[in-house]
């Protein structure tokens, strides 16, 4: 059971280390995580955002509280990391959650061959998969194509991306931390094999101007920008922008997360967003993760992909399509940038820190935003460790304040 959040550190309380700053780069879910988790270390902490917050990925994902049960036959490790970090967030995050569920469905007689491979992968990642009837599932999901072969139930969620990250964003404000929106990082100062001070362009007042903030340590936390940002600092950062291409109808047609059940492919998820339901996804490469729109094609085919688990999606008024790209960490053997690339699919999905040798500098990059909290405290480990902190990881003690926090809390 979570406690209370604290509003705040006593002065003197084991673990303060207010005179050690980390920068943060990049306003997403993930630098959300680490601000909470470093502030609540103790740590003085600035995270610079070069848009609004959330504006990247964070903000235009598919809203899914994984638990794992898509990534349990491909890799169980994720599946696990999953299944443990949707129950946390369940506990101290839950003004952003809508506890839901999901059901896999069975399409063609391969899925169906595959159910038990599936529920045995799903049980063996600790993930509590149940097959139910063909007609339980129909009576739980009405509006489920009716010639579906077989049916789990998984505890899928589906959560507001929004929320979830501005509820980590209110609890680092009210910690200490400072947040800063519309300051684009352009480039480090080093010296001596370190990084020394963060230099950015600060939007935030109308007219541009050039700041810049000294640090003992920086995490970059900039997603599918991370090869950008750490080529600002001179460093070969792994990072592969994917993007997928998402559509919603105006339909709330389940309130379940419907998934085809399959070896991970486009289109096999449904998720139920307040009113609309949104199919995703695909998945290409690109080099520059900046200002990406969906394809045409890539819309018919989602449709269609939907409409083999729920008839009525593409009857449904169409609401929005819209594309975001996955910060994968690591390259493909090869690539030709902008081209599909049947090999994206073989990156992992784990996150990873990556440290290029220059002091006082980390890329945290990968994961998905259901485990945000977990790659921060990866993170935060790795910062604490470099500065010679001895402070534990208590993001899963708390509460988190309702995300309403950081905008009121400021006032
Ligand atoms: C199509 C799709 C569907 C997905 N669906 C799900 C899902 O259902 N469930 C799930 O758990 N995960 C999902 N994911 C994964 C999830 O969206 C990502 O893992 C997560 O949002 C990444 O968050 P982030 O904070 O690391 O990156 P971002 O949210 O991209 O944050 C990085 C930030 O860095 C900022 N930045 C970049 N350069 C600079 C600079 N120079 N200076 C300052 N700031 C900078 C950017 O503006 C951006 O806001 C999905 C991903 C995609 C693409």
């Amino acid at each position: 059971m979570a406690l209370p959040f604290p509003l705040a550190l006593a002065p003197d309380s084991p673990g303060t280390a207010r005179g050690a700053r980390v920068c943060i780069i990049g306003g997403g879910g993930t630098g959300a995580a680490l601000s909470y988790d470093l502030a609540l270390r103790g740590l003085s902490v600035n995270l610079l955002e070069k848009g609004e917050l959330t504006s990247g990925t964070t903000g235009r994902h598919h809203g899914q509280l994984h638990c794992g049960a898509r990534y349990a036959l491909a890799d169980r490790e994720i599946a696990r990391e999953c299944m443990a970090e949707s129950l946390v967030l369940r506990e101290i995050v839950s003004e952003a959650i809508e506890y839901n569920g999901g059901i896999f469905v069975a399409l063609d007689e391969e899925d169906e061959a595959l159910t038990p491979v599936f529920v045995e992968a799903c049980r063996s990642s600790l993930i509590p998969a149940q097959p139910i009837t063909v007609k339980t599932a129909l009576e739980l999901e009405s509006a489920l194509n009716p010639g579906i072969l077989a049916a789990v139930r998984v505890p899928d969620g589906s959560f507001d991306a929004w929320r979830l990250a501005l509820s980590f964003f209110a609890a680092a404000s009210a910690l200490g931390a400072t947040i800063r929106p519309w300051c684009e990082v352009v480039g480090f100062e080093l010296g001596s094999g370190r990084a020394r001070a963060a230099v950015y362009i600060d939007r935030s007042g109308g007219e541009p101007v050039e700041r810049r903030i000294e640090a003992d340590y920086f995490v970059s936390a900039t997603g599918a920008w991370a090869g950008r940002v750490g080529a600002l600092a001179g460093l070969d950062v792994p990072v592969t922008p994917a993007p997928g291409t998402m559509v919603a109808v105006a339909a709330r047609l389940t309130d379940h997360v419907i998934s085809h059940l399959h070896r991970a492919g486009d289109g096999d998820i449904i998720v139920p967003q307040r009113r609309l339901s949104i199919i995703g996804s695909t998945e290409r490469i690109v080099d520059d993760p900046e200002a990406l729109l969906p394809e045409e094609a890539d819309i018919a085919r989602l449709i269609g992909y939907a409409e083999a688990m729920l008839p009525a999606f593409g009857k449904a008024s169409f609401h929005a399509a819209w594309c975001a790209a996955r910060p994968l960490a690591g390259r493909p053997a090869a690539h030709a940038g902008g081209q599909a690339h049947p090999g994206s699919r073989s990156i992992s999905r784990d996150f990873t820190v990556v440290e290029n040798g220059l002091e006082g500098f980390c890329t945290l990059v990968g994961g998905k935003a259901t485990v945000l909290r977990a790659m921060a405290e990866k993170a935060a480990d790795l910062v604490c460790l470099r500065l010679g902190i001895d402070a534990a990881c208590r993001t899963r003690e708390f509460m988190l304040p309702s995300w309403r926090g950081f905008y009121t809390g400021r006032k």
